[in-house]
């Protein structure tokens, strides 16, 4: 098979190619033949390296502020070339508010400087290869987690208050907890009750009292996802999917990984809904 060809380039005038050279040196230890423009080049210069030089993708780096006019343009040369399949992405310091604009004016993705090389060169091997392709979007939201000290308790609130229907009340035994979902829309609330003070339920409820818990994502093939997220170096709480309420696989994502927030993956198990 061919080797994956990448287009390392810097557009604009800030003179600085540390960066470029760790993602070069990153794609090359992920199997991919690298050409790298060197500093300074302008988008037609960056687009017609890109033609000759026959790459599958082209990756841009900025640091200066200019990934607004300058990325857009390199696209337009592209477009002007008959090359407007290559596809672009871009890195370097760029606020989070440009990448919006940077989407609608052809750029396929945007890196900014948090993101790991991993990540970026797991990107690269899916935009080239779309049948690689084995973390698609989170479908939608399944439930939300809120951890209550009694359902119980809790119920009146949202059976009469709010006026969502029960759908029914499960123990999960891997978790130590009693759920209650309640339908609304098209996801869900989960609360959940601790039922021994082992309960990670429990710990959270005396460490923050009671309150939202976790947000639940509805995945596919979350086997493959785990697979994924571990080699992206996404922290774990689960690297194996376990069984989970409501006939689901499920996994949590470290709090860490995510800015605070629990995040469950959630595949329902086929059969099921
Ligand atoms: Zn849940």
């Amino acid at each position: 098979m061919r080797k994956i060809r990448v287009l390392i380039a810097k557009p604009g005038l800030d003179g600085h190619d540390r960066g470029a050279l760790i993602i070069a040196q990153a794609l090359r230890d992920h199997g991919m033949e690298v050409i790298y423009t060197g500093l300074r080049q302008t988008p037609v210069q960056i687009a017609q390296a890109a033609v000759q030089e026959d790459v599958d993708v082209i990756g841009l780096s900025s640091l200066s502020g200019a990934h607004r006019s300058l990325f857009p343009k390199v696209v337009e040369e592209l477009v002007k070339r008959n090359a407007s399949d290559i596809p672009v992405v871009g890195g370097g310091v760029i606020p989070t508010e440009d990448i919006p604009f940077l989407k609608e004016k052809g750029i396929d993705q945007i890196f900014t400087s948090g993101s790991s090389t991993d990540v970026l060169a797991n990107y690269i091997k899916q935009l080239v290869d779309p049948d690689s392709t084995v973390v698609k979007k989170p479908a939608k939201i399944a439930h939300i987690g809120i951890a209550v000290q009694s359902i119980d308790q809790a119920m009146p609130f949202y059976s009469h208050t709010l006026g969502l229907e029960l759908e029914g009340v499960e123990t999960v035994d891997s978790e130590d907890v009693k759920v209650a979902f309640l339908k609304i829309g098209e996801t869900r609330f989960e609360l959940l009750e601790p039922l021994s003070v082992n309960s990670a339920i429990q710990k959270f409820i005396d460490k923050k009292g009671e309150g939202i818990h976790h947000i639940a994502l509805e995945v596919d093939n979350i086997k493959a996802r785990l697979e994924q997220y571990k080699a992206d170096g996404v922290k774990l709480i689960n690297e194996q999917a376990k069984p989970g309420a409501h006939n689901s696989e499920i996994a949590f994502i470290h709090p860490k990984a995510a800015g605070g927030v629990l995040f469950e993956l959630s595949q329902p198990v086929k059969g099921s809904e």
